[in-house]
């Protein structure tokens, strides 16, 4: 049967492919979204879909929130600052954005029973070294006066919220950290690296790679980020549960930048740019960050279809 799910934050770089995926697979859905990051031509292909509605506004809107919620029985929560770069430069947005607005989402769906899927993030592991990092492991993060900090706890308050409703309530919610993800329609307006390295490599500019460029990420390909999503909400089994979503395919930031520069053909140098010349003060960048994916791949058989090279070739093409 089909289900009518609401996507906040539908707008944006996983929303919008979310979206296809689920008019894909026969389903009703909504996006919320107020544009502050994401875009409307993300989702301009899909207005004319029988089954897709959309409404620009915040989700702290209540009216707007209230109305969609008792609508739908599955809201996907994916409104939040993102970005590492807008984290450190306006910390204050960040902070309200991500937790009155998971608030706001929940108390909202709790009313109506609808199952809520909360986007939180690997940023929630900081600093710990203990690697490759599982959801039950402890937290590590930098002091207050480092803003970037602020983006995790503002996540980890956010499930700590999620799983209190689930517990007190009996609300069904399920919460995935998404690792680095990567694709089409991603911006590098707010730091994210590969699509700044491929818009840098394609126009000939240098690549810009911070501190040593040996701190390494794994990247994965959004369809695949997509696929967990869509197999998280509806397995009963995920209610309750914090699920790790990402690739285990780690590479340093250089190595990713001369993967760049090979598969566009670019003659663009590297340029190593020091941290402090790259963000705001408050920041702090960590080495390595490699997700355990051994609970979602033992709930769903989930596990990445397509390596970097893949994903790399496939942004090289939509861009071509
Ligand atoms: N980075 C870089 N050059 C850029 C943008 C980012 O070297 O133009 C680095 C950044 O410092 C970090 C890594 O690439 O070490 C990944 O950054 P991103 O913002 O994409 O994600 P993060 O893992 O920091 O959330």
């Amino acid at each position: 049967m089909s289900e009518h799910i609401l996507i906040t934050g539908g707008a944006g770089f996983i929303g919008s492919h979310l979206a296809e995926a689920l008019l894909a697979t026969g389903q009703q859905v909504t996006v919320l979204d107020d544009l502050s990051t994401g875009r409307f031509e993300n989702i301009a292909h899909l207005v004319e879909h029988p089954r897709f509605r959309f409404a620009i506004d915040t989700i702290t809107n209540p009216i707007v929130l209230d109305r969609l919620a008792s609508e739908s029985q599955i809201i996907v929560h994916l409104a939040a600052a993102v970005g590492v770069q807008l984290v450190v430069e306006h910390p204050v947005r960040t902070i309200e954005t991500n937790i009155s607005g998971t608030e706001a989402v929940l108390r909202t769906a709790a009313r109506y029973r609808a199952k809520v899927f909360i986007a939180s993030t690997s940023e929630v592991y900081g600093k710990g070294n203990h690697l490759p990092f599982r959801e039950d492991d402890d937290v590590v993060l930098g002091p207050t006066s480092r803003s970037r900090w602020s983006y995790a706890a503002s996540k980890m308050v956010d499930e700590f919220l999620g799983l209190a409703y689930h517990h007190e309530y009996g609300q069904p919610v399920v919460i995935a950290r998404f690792f680095n993800t990567v694709g089409p329609r991603q911006s590098g307006r707010y730091g994210m690296v590969i699509p700044r390295l491929v818009h840098q490599a394609m126009r000939g500019q240098p690549l810009t790679v911070y501190g040593d460029g040996q701190q390494s990420r794994c990247f994965c390909d959004v369809s695949d980020t997509v696929r967990a999503v869509v197999g998280l909400i509806q397995h009963p089994d995920a209610i309750g549960r914090v699920f790790n979503v990402g690739s285990t395919e780690e590479v340093t930031i250089m190595e990713l930048a001369q993967r760049v520069k090979a598969i566009t053909g670019s003659d663009s140098p590297i340029e190593l740019i020091p941290y402090r010349q790259a963000y705001a003060p408050g920041f702090e960048d960590m080495r390595r960050r490699v997700p355990d994916t051994a609970r979602i791949q033992q709930l769903l058989d989930w596990r990445p279809q397509l390596t970097l090279a893949d994903t790399l070739q496939r942004l090289h093409t939509s861009l071509a």
